[in-house]
């Protein structure tokens, strides 16, 4: 296990607080802002969630007291929305009113398709309260268009990814090609009607894309890239006078978050394998 998480710490801060708040502080230092996540999901019991919302009031007072520039995500399913949406909004809440506190944007991740309904619930419920809420809309669903024409139509911030998790063909595009042109397809909506919104990806088509589309359309958007990935992109859209933010997970739950890495790109697995032999 301490192997696999010497390996892991290339996507994953490390298992305590001070570890993702230093990332944080590196990444600013990079000109990139923090999007810090507390890593965990599918609780079905009320005790984690709520140690859960405790953990991320601790977290914004740490990131505003050692000045970090950025905000957190938060998985739904880690604060009960499988025991039910509108607990899990109830335990939302506190952590809205800190963001809101200091005027950092509050995201949600969006995890597998069933939770999709509740997450948007929950996030309209939230923007309700604060105009600075993000969501973020997985291109692999079918389902995308019409979420996004939603969350446009809200004002909510919009977070564009492939999406990670392994989904039925009723629902969700199997094939790359497919994905990616859905994911080509939602940028022209959102250059084309949002702002404020985040392109997430590494993939450098839907990156060279999204910067052909910011010449046509100068709104304010943001790249978002996962903290251990394309390091030296990230310093070039810095370069460029691109907002740029890093996600940056941590805690002791990294294994789930690690396979959704190795998954999607397997020759990762390769070089896990070969740093263990050379060790
Ligand atoms: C900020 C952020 C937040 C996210 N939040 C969510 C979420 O809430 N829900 C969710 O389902 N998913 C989320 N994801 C994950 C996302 O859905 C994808 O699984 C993940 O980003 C991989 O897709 P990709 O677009 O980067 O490109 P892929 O299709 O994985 O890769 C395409 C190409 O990108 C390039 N590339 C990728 N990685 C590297 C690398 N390490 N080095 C060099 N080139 C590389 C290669 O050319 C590769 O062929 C998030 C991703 C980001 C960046």
């Amino acid at each position: 296990m301490t192997l696999l998480l010497r390996f892991a710490h290339q996507w994953v801060a490390g298992e305590a607080m001070e570890d993702a708040i230093q990332v944080a502080k590196d990444a600013n230092a990079r000109g990139i802002d923090a999007l810090v996540n507390h890593l965990g999901e599918h609780y079905r019991d009320k005790a984690p969630v709520e140690a859960t919302t405790r953990e991320y009031l601790r977290l914004l007072g740490a990131m505003s007291s050692e000045g970090i520039r950025g905000t957190v995500s938060l998985k739904p399913t880690q604060f009960g929305v499988l025991i039910d949406k509108a607990y899990a909004l109830s335990q939302m809440i506190p952590v809205l009113d800190a963001a809101k506190a200091e005027g950092r944007v509050l995201w949600l991740d969006m995890e597998n398709a069933h939770t999709t309904d509740d997450t948007i619930w929950i996030g309209e419920q939230l923007l309700k309260r604060y105009d600075r809420v993000g969501m973020c809309v997985q291109a692999n669903l079918k389902r995308t268009t019409g979420d996004i024409k939603r969350l446009i139509h809200e004002s909510a911030r919009i977070r564009l990814v492939k999406g990670a998790y392994k989904e039925t063909s009723e629902v969700a595009y199997a094939t790359r090609a497919e994905i990616d042109r859905a994911y080509l397809m939602h940028l022209e909506t959102l250059f084309g009607r949002a702002r404020d919104f985040a392109v997430g990806s590494h993939d450098g088509r839907m990156i060279r894309r999204a910067l052909e589309l910011a010449n046509d359309h100068p709104t304010p958007f943001e790249f978002a890239m996962l903290q251990g990935v394309r390091d030296p992109l990230k310093r070039e859209m810095v370069e460029q006078g691109h907002h740029v933010s890093e996600y940056i997970p941590y805690g002791p739950n990294w294994l789930p978050y690690f396979s959704r890495r190795l998954r999607e790109r397997p020759r990762n697995i390769v070089t896990m394998v070969r740093s263990f032999v050379e060790d």
